[in-house]
């Protein structure tokens, strides 16, 4: 499998500055636990730069008890649960989640099944340019790269990293 990076900081900072660029969502189908379909952006986002509050202010606001913890502390969303009422990305006091992940109707021609090498190739096609590449680095995780799963890295902020500068 070709082994690609996803740039979320750089992303991330075009959202802020108020770029209309837009990913494509990247979606792995062979993944196990992806409860509902589980755009890998979304994953990143919880595995690195939430925050994983320990009242998590997230699961409490949502009214369709569609948030909860693993055995890590990360949260996952059910897809299938969730209305898209976006209460957890307002309470958030962290801005962790982009508001795109919540769409009440997606819009499944823009979903990717990185596992195909034909929507791979269409997934970097589709992305803004210097957002995704392929790459043949490993992970790195003092320079932010890291392996969301085989295939998939990461340039993110790590919510460890985040804590210290709380
Ligand atoms: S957007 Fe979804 S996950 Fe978030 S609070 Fe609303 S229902 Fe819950
Ligand atoms: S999404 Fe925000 S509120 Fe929820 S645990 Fe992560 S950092 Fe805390």
């Amino acid at each position: 499998m070709s082994k690609i990076l996803i740039d979320l900081i750089k992303y991330r900072d075009c959202v802020v500055s108020g770029c209309d660029k837009k990913l494509p969502e990247g979606i792995i189908s062979t993944f196990p636990e992806r409860d509902g379909l589980k755009p890998i952006r979304e994953m990143a986002v919880f595995a690195f730069s939430c925050r994983r509050c320990e009242d998590a202010p997230c699961i409490e606001v949502c009214p369709e008890e569609a948030l909860k913890k693993d055995q890590n502390g990360m949260i996952i969303r059910s897809t299938n649960l969730c209305v898209a009422c976006k209460s957890c990305v307002s309470i958030c006091p962290f801005g962790t989640m982009m508001t795109d992940f919540y769409e009440y109707k997606r819009d499944e021609s823009r979903y990717f099944d990185l596992n195909k090498s034909s929507e791979l190739e269409q997934f970097i096609n589709e992305s803004p340019e210097g957002f995704v590449q392929y790459t043949e680095q490993d992970k790195d995780e003092d320079n932010n790269i890291f392996e969301l799963m085989p295939g998939v890295l990461v340039c993110d902020h790590s919510w460890e990293e985040l804590k210290k500068l709380k």
